[in-house]
């Protein structure tokens, strides 16, 4: 009871902060295995290039999408298997598994040579394809091209994002301390590639007037204050541009490019130095750990393999959360590969997780209160509760930006998120039908099309979206 009234009577801007963590990033050596996913849902599905037992280089393309856009191996080893596996994300994807075995990593004119151009002669497109960076103009999704740029205004802002959103990953500040000269040529570049567009840089407030002094010649630093409401992503851009950006529209339609640090010191190395996108920093917080560490690990290490290298055993945690503490994914299992687009590893113990959830709603109004963009989220959850989807339209639910902080406040601990997401979901496949769209790769990798587990919305391969049903054959 006790335990309710404080989570009633607390202050509901309370989120959690960090005062120490760890400045150093820790590099991982190369694991035993590495897991690559062949889709990131809702962007590029890739197909394998290779063959089961092949032997495969660091470096090298394992995978192309129907766009050209490449996948590589992190690790020199053998392909073991091509089976579905859950994502980070919670999607059933097809991926390669692949045994670590020594052999030399692929050098840049090798990787050029396999895409078919010479790195010198590339163009910046070819370059970024090659080596599995997404262009920073395109809108999310599957089927862009970088020439879609004439179809959208131009860029007249570029965010580059120094601060993350979550209060439990210091990946973007670390970055931006520790990589300044490699940041600044980023930022030249990027600049060059976007004349016309005014840039502007988050950093910590701790960290403004050392920012400004390392790159207020180029960009226009912006601080954000610690506290998790005015580093929400979707609330801080168009604050820090002045353009109004709903919630459903992207800001590529707005002629806004919103990047991170990291992703600047990927598209340096890609088109200057040629190295593929296959290192992932994520930072490793949560009560098992005195604080928190940030690491630099290879794409496809297991969530179990980074969380051994810091000792954290599967004794000392009750639940892994992928991301932070706001926006995080819950995970089914440790064996989960860390992908492209994961920044964190939140770990909670037991008494850190209420013995009651979902529990009726008391209409106490503090999730109401705390939302940044005034949904009366109370309601929307009790209609999609009971699956009235339809009915939730008449309150915005689309305009929710997925913070968290609802659900963080609420003492009847309700999965508000989840059921706004679900709600928005139903509502979104309503509207639009599946698409079919024909994949021109071949892949040379026999049983391919029997691992497609028919995941996502919309799947190059032809295949129908939304189709979980069919039992998954497992190659062992
Ligand atoms: S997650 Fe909750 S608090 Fe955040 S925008 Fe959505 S409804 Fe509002
Ligand atoms: S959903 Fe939770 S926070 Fe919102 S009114 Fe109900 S009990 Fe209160």
């Amino acid at each position: 009871m006790m335990k309710l009234l404080n989570n009633i009577f607390r202050p509901i801007t309370y989120v959690p902060q960090y005062k120490t963590w760890d400045d150093e990033i820790i590099e991982l050596p190369d694991p035993e295995y590495v897991v690559i996913p062949l889709e990131y849902p809702g962007q590029i599905l890739y197909k394998p290039i290779v063959k089961l037992d092949e032997l495969v280089h660091k470096n090298q393309i394992i995978a192309k999408s129907t766009l050209g856009s490449c996948l590589h191996t992190s690790i020199s080893g053998i392909v073991k298997d091509v089976k579905p596996i859950w994502t980070a994300r919670g999607y059933n994807v097809p991926s390669l598994f692949i045994q670590r075995k020594d052999a030399p990593a692929f050098t840049t004119n090798e990787i050029f040579e396999q895409y078919g151009v010479q790195f010198t002669s590339a163009s910046r497109e070819q370059k970024m394809k090659a080596l599995g960076i997404i262009s920073p103009w395109t809108r999310p999704g599957r089927y862009h091209q970088e020439q879609d740029i004439n179809e959208y205004p131009e860029i007249k802002n570029i965010v580059i994002k120094g601060f993350n959103e979550e209060p439990s990953i210091f990946v973007l500040e670390l970055l931006l301390k520790k990589k300044n000269v490699n940041i600044v040529r980023g930022i030249k570049q990027i600049s060059n590639m976007a004349p016309n567009a005014t840039i502007w840089m988050t950093v910590p407030k701790y960290f403004l007037s050392q920012a400004e002094e390392i790159y207020g010649e180029y960009v226009n630093v912006i601080s954000l204050s610690n506290k998790y409401k005015d580093r929400i992503e979707r609330v801080a851009i168009p604050k820090i541009t002045g353009i109004d950006i709903s919630n459903t529209a992207s800001y590529r339609e707005k002629g806004v490019a919103v990047i991170s640090v990291e992703y600047l010191l990927l598209l340096q190395d890609a088109l200057n130095k040629g190295y593929p996108f296959i290192y992932k920093y994520l930072t490793v917080s949560g009560a098992p750990i005195s604080k928190p560490v940030t690491i630099k690990c290879p794409i496809g290490m297991s969530i179990r393999t980074v969380l051994e290298s810091q000792r954290i055993d599967s004794d000392s945690y009750a639940r892994l959360i992928v991301g932070g503490p706001m926006k995080g994914i819950a995970q089914y299992n440790d064996l989960t590969p860390l992908t492209k687009s994961n920044h964190g590893i939140y770990v909670l113990t037991d008494d850190e997780i209420p013995q009651d959830t979902n529990l009726t709603c008391i209409n106490c109004g503090r999730c109401v209160q705390v939302c940044p963009v005034n949904l009366q989220v109370n309601l929307i959850g009790r209609y999609a509760e009971y699956g009235l989807f339809q009915e939730t339209l008449g309150y915005h639910p689309e305009a929710c930006n997925e913070c968290g902080l609802c659900a963080y406040v609420c003492p009847s601990h309700r999965p508000l998120v989840q059921l706004i997401k679900l709600s928005n979901k139903y509502n979104q496949e309503k509207d639009e039908p599946n698409q079919k769209i024909e994949c021109s790769i071949e892949s040379p990798l026999e049983g391919w099309e029997q691992q497609c587990t028919h995941c996502s919305e919309t799947m190059d391969c032809g295949s129908v979206a939304g189709d979980n049903s069919k039992p998954v054959a497992v190659r062992t």
